[in-house]
């Protein structure tokens, strides 16, 4: 059983740093600052792993990861009060959060050899002589590199899949969430003892940078747009091959036919859970004109009794990263700067190391408050003339991650989610899409590439192999030098019938 919460992560390290309670400051637990050697040789023992890992039968992997997952349920308390010592989420968020990270490794447990397993595939006439099949080989090792915002859901997005795939992986969690990310790895040891097939590296971004050059056969980012642009040059030494799950500015839409009292609760989920320290959390909210004011008062409501504390009766915890007040204090004077106004808070809701609810309305669309990430628990509300003036607007970004849209009427409801510019959308609820492990998860623009979760983010650590198996021999040999003007005759002839008849 996993029992402390300092890991011997630090043994054998020259540095070490603490992880703090962000609410009281207290440490959590001392940690290694990986250096260039220790990154290397984590990822030497993991390379071993990986063959071991990959040459176990898919049952035994299956198996394994589902004793994970029984695990992690088994320990839910240990690791939400962990969750809530080290990032100042409240305990309930934080069991929520391993609920939904167990949905996950129990889904790509039991779907990897379906999803990676060898597939027969239609030969074609030209080659109707071969038997032709795909396969999803596991890549080797593979790095992760994760924020702490949701230190056990975002990493386990790419962890679960990635080790189901057939992958170890050596994890580097952020410098404020180490305790979490020692834990999660260790609980994996609990059930897989033989080999490091989750190991672990802790340190500041450069840990995380000599991890990406370190070799490994693909890197899993989250985090921030910034971080993933110096990750990625990190990766180009080597031709790593990156998946970035980054930063996202969501918009929540209400149409005039909306349930008002469901879109206006989901908001307020939606924008302040931890704190709005979510990627996918409600940032900006555009709201049918006809229906606004009624909207906004609902809104302001539910909002009156909120509050971010320590205690177990607070609705959120701090923020987690100190310096993330500034961003959200800029964001805020700049809407009011700009025209704004806080219809709940403003400014004077910072209170270090916590920030109370902002609503912020008339805001323009130029300001920061609504272009760029404010990540935290603030939420700007816009009337609009339609449903597709909220989707045009809610497309004006440079993200491209999430969103909800809250609306009667289906078709219009779907219409708009197809023309939301984001990988993700819920339609009568928030970020419900995360919660479906068949569903993969992504964005574009500066929410990043590739995809985690799903049968996609199977494949996004595996490479596919392709095989043709010669079953008879070709009625014509074309890949031979005996072919002769005769053998290609026959073939143009065929070509034309089949591909070269005008297309209407
Ligand atoms: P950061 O970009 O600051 O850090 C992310 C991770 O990268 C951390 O582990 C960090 O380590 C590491 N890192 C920092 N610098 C480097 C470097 N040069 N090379 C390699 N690794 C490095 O993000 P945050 O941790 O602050 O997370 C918040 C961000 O994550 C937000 O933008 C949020 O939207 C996004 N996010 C996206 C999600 C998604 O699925 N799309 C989900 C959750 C969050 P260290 O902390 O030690 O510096």
């Amino acid at each position: 059983m996993v029992t402390t919460m300092r890991t011997s992560s630090h043994q054998g390290t020259a540095k070490t740093f603490d992880s703090l309670n962000p609410a009281t400051g207290e440490p959590i637990g001392t940690f290694g600052v990986f250096g260039e050697h220790e990154v290397a040789e984590t990822v030497a023992r993991a390379r071993e792993a990986a063959q071991w890992w990959a040459g176990l039968p898919g049952k035994e992997r299956k198996a394994r990861m589902l004793a994970w997952k029984s695990y992690l349920t088994r320990y839910i308390m240990r690791i939400a009060e962990l969750m809530h010592a080290e990032t100042g989420k409240p305990v309930a968020d934080a069991q929520l959060e391993v609920l939904l990270a167990v949905v996950h490794i129990d889904w790509a447990a039991k779907n990897a050899a379906k999803v990676l397993g060898p597939h027969k595939v239609r030969s074609g006439i030209v080659a109707i002589n071969q038997v032709s099949s795909v396969e999803y080989q596991p890549l080797g090792v593979v790095g992760v590199i994760g924020p702490w915002n949701y230190p056990v859901f975002t990493p386990v997005g790419s962890i679960a899949y990635a080790l189901a795939a057939g992958n170890a992986v050596v994890f580097k969690p952020s410098e404020f969430s180490p305790a979490v990310g020692g834990w999660l790895v260790s609980s994996f040891a609990e059930v897989v003892p033989e080999y490091p097939v989750l190991s672990l590296v802790t340190g500041f971004g450069e840990s995380g940078s000599l991890l990406a050059k370190s070799g490994v056969d693909k890197i899993a980012f989250t985090g921030s747009t910034k971080t993933a642009k110096k990750v990625m040059a990190a990766c180009a030494e080597n031709l790593t091959p990156m998946v970035a799950e980054c930063g996202g500015k969501d918009a929540l839409l209400v149409s005039a036919d909306a349930d008002l009292d469901a879109a206006a609760d989901a908001a307020v989920w939606g924008a302040l859970s931890n704190a709005g320290q979510t990627c996918i959390g409600v940032e900006r909210i555009y709201v049918a004109q006809d229906i606004y004011h009624t909207f906004l008062e609902k809104l302001a409501e539910r909002v009156k009794g909120l509050r971010p504390g320590d205690d177990r009766e607070a609705n959120y915890g701090p923020m987690t990263m100190p310096g993330q007040v500034e961003v959200i204090e800029q964001h805020i004077a700049d809407a009011m700067a700009c025209g704004g106004r806080a219809v709940v808070g403003g400014l004077g809701s910072i209170r270090k190391p916590y920030v109370g609810p902002v609503i912020l309305a008339d805001v323009p669309e130029s300001s920061t408050a609504i272009t760029d990430e404010t990540f935290g628990p603030t939420m700007t509300v816009t009337p609009v003339s339609s449903l597709s003036e909220g989707v045009k607007l809610a497309n004006n970004s440079k993200y491209g991650l999430g969103g909800s849209i809250f609306a009667k009427n289906k078709n219009a409801a779907m219409a708009a989610a197809r023309a939301l510019n984001s990988g993700m959308t819920s339609i009568n609820s928030v970020i419900s899409f995360a919660s479906v492990p068949s569903l993969p998860f992504g964005g574009s623009g500066d929410s990043g590439f590739g995809r985690i979760h799903g049968a996609d983010g199977l494949r996004e650590f595996s490479k596919a192999k392709a095989i043709t198996r010669q079953r008879m021999k070709p009625m014509v040999n074309l890949t031979s030098f005996t072919r002769t003007d005769a053998d290609m005759k026959k073939i143009l002839t065929l070509a034309s019938l089949l591909h070269g008849r005008k297309y209407k």
